[in-house]
């Protein structure tokens, strides 16, 4: 890949007035027969630090993960020594690993307006996480998820490794695609067949109120199909962009559906761009960024590798809507998204959920010590309620 140098001059595309917003139908450039000018690359003057922020709110989040398990995991051990062992308090935090209880209890609160006893903090982070992705694309995917950032870190990893990561031909990476859609749809059609009352005997049973015991048990008793399973996917992972995110993430999958509502997107000014074709090389997502002028595709998760590889000034933005300028010279303006913009109200809606949560009272599962007791170490004789 050569450099391009600020006075390299390139033929491409024009597609007209690169200040007029693009037609509602229309997010794609013009075709290369379209007019053609010879453009100069204006190189952008100020350093882009979307990584850095980025990298270092995954690395955030990482932490904070990794604090929640171990202190969940003290908790669990606590229960299983009959309490010989430390006691350190459930950390409720540990719910947003919960998604189902999470959707569960949304249905719940929708459908009676009263807040669950059972996991509330699942349902409070899966609506932070769901209205993160209806304002800010799939940010929630790679800016705060930690399977994400595993993931980008072992595909980088990989690319590192072999110079380039693979592609699944079109034949098979749209249907595998598609997967996550039938375990999503799967899900949907559960809990969207369940009444109030069902999810309410469900979450009160002794399985749902050791869900995440259960959760840890499968990891830590992953057995040999398991641990083939688990191999394969770290594999794949090392050779396809973001495997798991990809095909197989059904979290992933509701919050691209909703990320279609998203009014920011990455958007391309078609006449400061000199089609060097970097911004889809760099995409996580494998989408066409050169060549479309919205990107509105539920895999787009707003990470903003395609920005921060972009050379030329505004090419690339992650921005909201055009809209019209006071100045008669400045007829359209997009609302930029800063990186910093972008961490600001990640964190607000983080926060704001949580803070809402516990200043109500409504932050953790309050149940009894002497019930933990008899039901933490059985955990795994617990069979689902409807079984
Ligand atoms: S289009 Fe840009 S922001 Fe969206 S996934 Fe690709 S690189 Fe990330
Ligand atoms: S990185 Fe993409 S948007 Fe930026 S100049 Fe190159 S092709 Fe255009």
């Amino acid at each position: 890949m050569s450099p391009i140098s600020e006075t390299e001059v390139l033929q491409h595309p024009l597609p007209g007035n690169s200040s007029a917003p693009p037609p509602a139908d229309d997010h794609k450039s013009p075709s290369p027969t379209a007019r053609r000018s010879v453009k100069k690359l204006i190189r952008r003057q100020v350093q882009d630090r979307s990584q850095w922020f980025r990298h270092g709110v995954q690395a955030a989040f990482a932490m904070l993960n990794l604090w929640l398990g171990i202190q969940f995991i003290l908790w669990v051990r606590y229960y299983e020594s009959a309490g010989r062992t430390l006691y350190v308090s459930r950390p409720a935090g540990v719910e947003g690993w919960l998604p189902i209880a999470g959707t569960m209890n949304t249905k719940f609160l929708v459908e009676t307006r009263s807040i669950p006893r059972i996991h509330p903090a699942a349902m409070f982070l899966f609506l932070a996480f769901l209205l993160s992705s209806l304002l800010l694309k799939k940010a929630f995917c790679s800016w705060l998820c930690p399977i994400g950032t595993l993931s980008e870190l072992l595909w980088k990893t990989g690319e590192k490794f072999f110079g380039k990561s693979f592609q699944l031909p079109k034949w098979l990476d749209l249907p595998l695609r598609g997967l996550k859609y039938v375990l999503l749809g799967f899900f949907a059609f559960v809990i969207g067949s369940m009444s109030a009352a069902a999810l309410a005997d469900f979450l009160h049973s002794p399985y749902g109120m050791v869900a995440d015991v259960k959760m840890l048990n499968f990891f830590r008793d992953l057995g040999q199909t398991g641990i083939i399973v688990l191999v394969v996917l770290l594999a794949l992972s090392f050779f396809i962009r973001n495997f798991w995110c990809r095909y197989l993430c059904p979290y992933g999958a509701l919050m691209g559906l909703a990320s279609l509502l998203s009014p920011a997107k990455i958007r391309r000014d078609a006449a400061a761009c000199i089609d060097c074709g970097k911004c889809a090389r760099a995409c996580s997502a494998n989408l066409p960024v050169d060549r479309l002028i919205q990107i509105r595709s539920v895999e787009c998760a707003a990470c903003m590798e395609c920005i921060a590889v972009c050379p030329a000034q505004n090419a690339l933005q992650f921005s909201l809507p055009p809209r019209r300028a006071t100045e008669v010279n400045d007829r359209w303006r997009n609302l930029v998204l800063t990186p910093m913009a972008v961490t600001i109200v990640l964190a607000c809606m983080f926060f704001g959920f949580v803070g809402y949560a516990k200043a109500t009272g409504h932050w953790k599962t309050n149940l009894p010590r002497s019930l933990y007791l008899e039901l933490v170490p059985n955990a795994n004789q617990l069979s689902h309620p409807g079984m």
